[in-house]
């Protein structure tokens, strides 16, 4: 294994030890250094094994999106594993890891997922955000689906221009000409379904939202882990930076889109707050 390593001084040592993935941690403090330090590994060692466990169930395929699915889960699985590791102190990490991954693969539904995903709302919101992970017409559309932002808005309030924002138009168009049809022929979702959404958001359109609101931000947070790189959110300071200094475009792209709490800094800082734009709430289109 890789030989990660982190420098501890543990009671009355003087020089400081050096404790690898492998070796026994003693406290829930020493074992979250350890992780902390050691993420790539952990996440190359839960991608190796999800990648294995679905091909030997015969759920693998070779292409962007099974490798995104592979990132968002092998993410998850670090996450809940900080926090179930640090209960085994003492223990050994990286064998702790594998048992605790091991573990899940062979549970009955090793992925399963939130159920208020699985209704129709649910499966639209799930379906719109999980195609961003392969397309960047979706990615951009995502905007217009869960605020409302036309292309003008969007261009404002990512801070692009040029050839960039010519781009942002063109996003708008495909989704609308064939991009959304695609993706909604794939979901398990009718045309009455639609139709009672719809009619939904009219009569109750308050409760409407605020039951997309709390499902967008669950969808958002799940799919922001196909990107690990772009995964982290920036502090407000480093936002302003990133404006102020015009470097970040991919990040500010892609990262709000599936950031509410950022891209209200990104809104506030870019002083978009005019008689003819309200700052962004969430207002969900069905329709493009
Ligand atoms: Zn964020």
């Amino acid at each position: 294994m890789q030989g990660t390593v982190l420098k501890v001084s543990p009671g009355n040592e003087r020089e400081p030890r050096t404790i690898r993935l492998d070796q026994v941690v003693l406290t829930a403090k020493q074992f979250e250094t350890v992780v902390a330090n050691s993420l790539p590994v952990l996440f190359d060692r839960a991608g190796s094994q999800i990648k294995q466990f679905l091909r030997k169930t015969g759920q693998w395929r070779d292409d962007i999106a099974h490798e995104k699915f592979m990132l968002r889960w092998a993410s998850e699985y670090i996450e809940q594993f900080l926090v179930y590791g640090r209960l085994k102190v003492p223990c050994r990490p990286f064998f702790l890891f594998d048992a605790f991954v091991a573990r899940q693969h062979s549970q009955s539904e090793p992925f399963c997922y939130h159920p208020d995903l699985l209704t129709p709302l649910g499966t639209l919101i799930d379906g719109l955000l999980e195609r961003t992970a392969v397309s960047r017409d979706a990615l951009i559309n995502l905007y217009f689906h869960c605020y409302g932002l036309l292309p003008g808005q969007v261009i404002a309030v990512l801070g692009l221009e040029g050839s960039q924002s010519q781009r942002i138009y063109k996003n708008f168009y495909r989704w609308r000409i064939s991009g959304w049809q695609r993706t909604l022929k794939g979901l398990n979702i009718t045309d009455n379904d639609l139709i009672a959404l719809e009619q939904r958001k009219l009569r109750e359109p308050a409760q409407f939202n605020s039951e997309v609101a709390r499902l967008v931000r669950l969808a958002q947070k799940h799919y922001r882990k196909s990107e690990p790189a772009y995964y982290h959110c920036p502090s407000i300071a480093q936002w302003h930076e990133m404006f102020e200094q015009s470097f970040g475009h991919d990040y500010r792209i892609w990262h709000l889109a599936l950031c509410m709490d950022c891209l209200l800094i990104a809104w506030d800082w870019n002083d978009l707050r005019t008689p003819s734009m309200d700052r962004p709430g969430v207002n969900f289109q069905i329709r493009p």
